[in-house]
């Protein structure tokens, strides 16, 4: 089985546990409108064929050669790697079978709560999985990506039932997901989450601009300010007094 991989990274920092060896896969439903990797929306296209065929083995020989320096193992993000379960699954089961740690950054897009066989096995090979909860509230979820949150949402409660190590990321954006409410509203949801082990927040910035003039595309935040570090802190607190008071509420049910 081949795979549409977009490109590879050694020495990646910020994917997971450790320094990793990092595979973008191509192809993602969503449309957020602050996607940095814009080039891996299209699995593959006589106008966009950006995607490279490669087998695990490949991707696998490839790790080897860095695997010194990549010690925390290797993370499969993109796009979305879940857009091609299949290879995602015979490439964790052989990282697996060589005791190489497996980690999965994802929106969890795909995840169908009535048919989780696929994901059942795919998790049987994964250690850590990075979920990126996009927005809390439903109809803002559909305005910044194109979807709704409900299955990702019960991506994570699956998660959580399966106690697969989660750690959630969300990105923060002046005028759409910076507002206290949606903050507190996500750190509730997040209380529900027995596997959760970290938080990541993350600040938005436009760093990913130039890809877009680069495909001619029209940056869709382009008035949007970067986040302040400030601001990300207050984020922070805000989804850390959302857990707090879920769990409080909880405990009186
Ligand atoms: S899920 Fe990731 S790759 Fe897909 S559109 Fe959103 S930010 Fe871009």
């Amino acid at each position: 089985m081949k795979g549409y991989i977009h490109s590879t990274e050694s020495f990646g920092t910020v994917d997971g546990p450790g320094i990793r060896f990092v595979v973008f896969f191509q192809g993602c439903p969503l449309r957020c409108l602050y996607c940095h990797n814009p080039d891996t929306w299209e699995m593959h296209s006589a106008k966009n064929n950006r995607g490279t065929e490669m087998s695990v083995g490949e991707i696998l020989e490839m790790y080897d050669g860095v695997k010194e320096f990549c010690s925390g193992g290797i993370t499969a993000t993109g796009g979305e790697p879940l857009m091609q379960l299949d290879f995602l699954t015979e490439l964790f089961e052989e990282a697996k079978k060589r005791n190489i740690n497996t980690c999965l950054d994802t929106s969890g897009i795909t995840f169908d709560p009535d048919h989780t066989e696929k994901f059942d096995r795919l998790m049987k090979s994964t250690d850590v999985i990075m979920l990126d909860i996009k927005h809390i509230d439903d109809e803002e979820h559909k305005k910044l990506t194109g979807h709704s949150n409900k299955n990702i949402l019960e991506f994570a409660r699956y998660l959580s039932k399966n106690e697969k190590t989660l750690w959630v990321r969300h990105v923060t954006v002046p005028g759409i997901t910076y507002n206290d409410e949606y903050l507190h509203r996500l750190g509730v949801f997040l209380s529900e989450l027995r596997s959760l082990k970290a938080l990541d927040v993350l600040q938005y910035h436009d760093m990913g601009k130039v890809k877009y003039e680069n495909l001619g595309i029209p940056y869709p935040l382009g008035d949007t300010p970067p986040l302040t570090k400030e601001q990300a802190a207050h984020a922070r607190d805000v989804i850390m007094q959302g857990i707090k008071d879920g769990l409080a509420s909880r405990k009186h049910e």
